[in-house]
């Protein structure tokens, strides 16, 4: 018999609507959250710029628009903007959002009303689009922000908006500063948008201002999980009576227990996944795994130098250098390490790290690789730029020790710094910390564990206030 209207519409899934910025570190966390909540039963719309949208439908072998793909007990589709051509470059990609986002975002709700999809809540994750819990306010929509860095790093900044720290000078290292649930830190341990250093002043601005309004998301959810970072998590209620409260759901991984759960991925350029096969081929716990994240880039005299070091080590290594940089690559190089180096646009990062043949990863500490190479249990040679990436470095190397720091890409350096963290004297405490910090982070996000938890008093809370 036919099911009459409003028992269907009773039965729908609610609704979940991600708008995500397209930067390649906040599609990963933003995907991998929609298909998690989409799993416990509702429907997830994952939303994004028309200047990406192709390739994240492509990568994840989704068309945009319609029902979708099943996911769990859930579904999770695809659509994208109308905003225009922002063109390159990510100053002018962030001016045109803050003219160009709310009207399109606008739209964008309205239409699933209409498509009677109505939306029952908004996961933005805000740095460079602050406006986008404004939009679903005006829209009567109910906001969640997804913070994809550190709850210490959310403190640094949340402190420094609110005029209750101020930073040591940048010249003087030996100046120390203290905030509640963290260790002492010196200038070179904040994120660098906040130093007057900084040249990315639009950047900051826009990181800033979303921290004026963030009390007043529904739910602020964090990728990072309680037991890595209980002591600031435990210190944060307390900075102001309106300080949000960060409900932790990572780490957000695709490999669970073993089980490769990357169907729907968001690679924003094509992975080279052959390397698994090279990476089948190498010994185990040989290879030096390098990669430096979707942004950062080093000088050509960095990569040459870096080039140098990898090869000197002697082991094999699988290094990341995305097109724009390969140019750099010092003449012959390629050759010249045949078989024993190889070098990639892009890697299956998850996968490489879970590899058996992985025995430590020269990062640049961007937050998702931070937590993937903690999930992995594989200690790290930490070599930060910018951001967040200086304190996530600090926290990899001092606070849980599963690693070593290395300064400047001189060839020496690059060579004793692998060293050190795959052989040297610490290499096996730093191994074993991995480990263990590797089993607390799959832990929290087996079922029942406390970021699966999360995720579903989540779940529930939406479904109840949209019931
Ligand atoms: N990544 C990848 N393949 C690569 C390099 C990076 O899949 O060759 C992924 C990595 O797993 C992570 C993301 O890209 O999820 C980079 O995010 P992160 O926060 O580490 O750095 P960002 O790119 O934002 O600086």
């Amino acid at each position: 018999a036919a099911v009459p209207p409003a028992v269907a519409a009773a039965s729908a899934p609610p609704h979940l609507l991600l708008i995500c910025f397209p930067g390649q570190g906040h599609v990963n966390p933003m995907l991998r959250l929609a298909k998690r909540v989409a799993a416990k039963g509702l429907l997830v719309t994952f939303s994004s710029l028309a200047s990406v949208g192709a390739r994240l439908a492509a990568a994840a072998g989704v068309s945009a628009g319609g029902d979708g793909v099943p996911v769990g007990r859930g579904r999770v589709r695809f659509e994208f903007l109308e905003d225009g051509d922002p063109g390159p470059d990510l100053d002018d990609l962030m001016r045109h959002l803050e003219t160009a986002g709310p009207p399109a975002f606008a739209a964008l709700l309205r239409r699933q009303a209409e498509e009677d999809r109505p939306v029952a809540c908004v996961v933005a994750n805000n740095p460079f689009m602050p406006w986008a819990s404004d939009v679903a306010a005006g829209e009567g929509i109910p906001t969640a922000v997804l913070w994809v860095q550190s709850c210490a790093v959310f403190s640094l900044y949340y402190h420094h908006v609110h005029g209750l720290v101020e930073f040591p000078p940048e010249d003087d290292p030996g100046a120390r500063f203290k905030l509640p649930g963290l260790p002492e830190m010196s200038a070179a341990d904040v994120p660098s948008f906040l130093l007057p250093s900084n040249p990315l002043k639009l950047h900051a601005d826009a990181i800033i201002r979303q921290f004026r309004t963030i009390g007043r998301a529904s739910w602020v959810l964090v990728n990072s999980f309680a037991e890595l970072e209980a002591d600031v998590l435990a210190a944060l209620p307390g900075v102001t009576p309106r300080t949000p409260e960060l409900i932790t759901v990572g780490p957000l991984i695709e490999l669970h227990q073993g089980q490769e759960d990357d169907a729907m991925r968001g690679d924003l350029i094509k992975a080279a996944d052959d390397c698994v096969e090279w990476l089948d081929a190498q010994p185990p716990r040989s290879v030096v795994y390098a990669s430096m994240g979707s942004v950062v880039v080093l000088s050509p005299g960095e990569v040459a130098e870096m080039a140098h070091g990898l090869a000197s080590t002697g082991r094999p290594f699988l290094w990341v250098v995305r097109p724009d940089t390969q140019p750099h690559l010092p003449e012959g190089f390629l050759d010249s390490v045949s078989g024993r180096g190889a070098v990639v646009a892009w890697s299956p990062q998850e996968r490489v790290l879970a590899h058996p043949s992985t025995a430590c990863f020269l990062t640049h500490c961007g937050w998702n690789s931070t937590l993937e190479t903690v999930a992995a249990g594989v200690p790290v040679v930490a070599f930060p730029q910018w951001g967040d990436q200086c304190p996530d470095a600090r926290y990899l190397v001092e606070e849980l020790g599963m690693g070593v720091r290395l300064r400047g890409a001189r060839r020496e350096a690059v060579r004793e710094a692998v060293e050190a963290a795959v052989a040297g004297p610490r290499a096996g405490e730093m191994l074993a910390n991995a480990r263990r910090l590797s089993a607390a982070a799959r832990a929290a996000v087996a079922p029942g564990g406390s970021s699966d938890a999360h995720v579903q008093a989540f779940v529930d809370e939406v479904a109840r206030r949209s019931g």
